[in-house]
């Protein structure tokens, strides 16, 4: 049974790898290799503005540098918007979807937009007024998610640390599921592509614990396995801010330079210890 545990490494390549990520891809890595798995690696480039193609590069040769070999293929999410397209269609058939073409600042100034486990939660002001296809506006696809979860009925996952989760996607609202500038969003590309590479075990940061359960519901959905799920905790610096946060994290390639032996670094790092000024967060 071990034998089919699949995880992966997902980076955006907005910026040069950090040791939260390195952190990251070795937790990945390691679990896969301890159970005779396999570790896939996936490009997260669809936010075309911000992702460049020599930090594409610089992934390739940070885990390289790292000694983390992955298996097979990579796989490169701006070469799957068709897989998007068709998931999108598939929720949008099931009339589970609506456009929306309200900007940040509308959003921002609607006196009922609380907050969420990951920003702004939508009020719904586009859920109210159909809009309609032919407008002239730029518009993105939400999610009807209370529609969606009448749907479905309960759901939950496996959480490795914490046991069976009760998902409860309402915290996220009606996310976004396509972009105006981009035809998908982070959480529809992560769920149809974990299903694509057949990922067992989901191996990320804590920082996405709330995404998933905006996850469960979209796999349910669209028909798609539910993995299970290890959120790890995250990296931080000497100032207890998560290198995710920070603008200018060490990156890999400066330690590189300045010397450091990469395998030294993650046998440390298997043991939960890393360069001074760095550590794991507090449980
Ligand atoms: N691409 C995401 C990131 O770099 C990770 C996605 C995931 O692991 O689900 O933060």
């Amino acid at each position: 049974m071990h034998k089919d545990i699949v995880t992966r490494f997902a980076p955006s390549p907005t910026g040069r790898l950090h040791l939260g990520h390195a952190w990251s891809a070795m937790r990945a890595h390691d679990f896969a290799r301890s159970h005779s798995g396999r570790f896939f690696l996936r490009i997260e480039d669809i936010d075309i503005s911000r992702c460049h193609p020599e930090h594409v590069e610089a992934v390739f040769e940070d885990l390289r540098w790292l000694g983390l070999d992955w298996d097979g293929e990579v796989m490169v999410q701006s070469q799957r918007m068709s897989a998007y397209a068709a998931a999108i269609a598939a929720l949008e058939a099931k009339g589970l979807l609506y456009r929306c073409i309200c900007t940040r600042s509308d959003i921002a100034a609607a006196a009922s937009a609380p907050q969420g486990p990951m920003g702004a939660l939508y009020p719904g002001t586009c859920r109210r007024r159909a809009v309609d296809a032919d407008t002239a506006l730029p518009w993105s696809w939400r999610l009807d998610t209370a529609a969606a979860l009448a749907m479905t009925g309960p759901l939950a996952w496996e959480d490795d640390a914490k046991g069976r989760i009760a998902a409860d996607p309402a915290l996220l609202g009606d996310a976004i599921l396509a972009r105006k500038d981009a035809g998908t969003s982070y959480h529809l590309s992560v769920v149809v592509d974990d299903a694509a590479q057949g990922v067992t075990d989901v191996v990320r940061g804590r920082d996405l614990f709330a995404a998933t359960h905006l996850h469960r519901l979209l796999q349910a959905l669209l028909g798609l396995p539910s993995p299970r799920y290890h959120h790890h905790r995250l990296v931080v610096g000497s100032d207890g801010e998560r290198l995710a946060k920070r603008k200018s994290a060490p990156t890999l390639a400066a330690l590189r330079s300045s010397g450091v032996d990469p395998a030294e670094l993650v046998e440390n790092m298997r043991r939960a210890r890393f360069p001074v000024g760095f550590a794991l967060e507090e449980e």
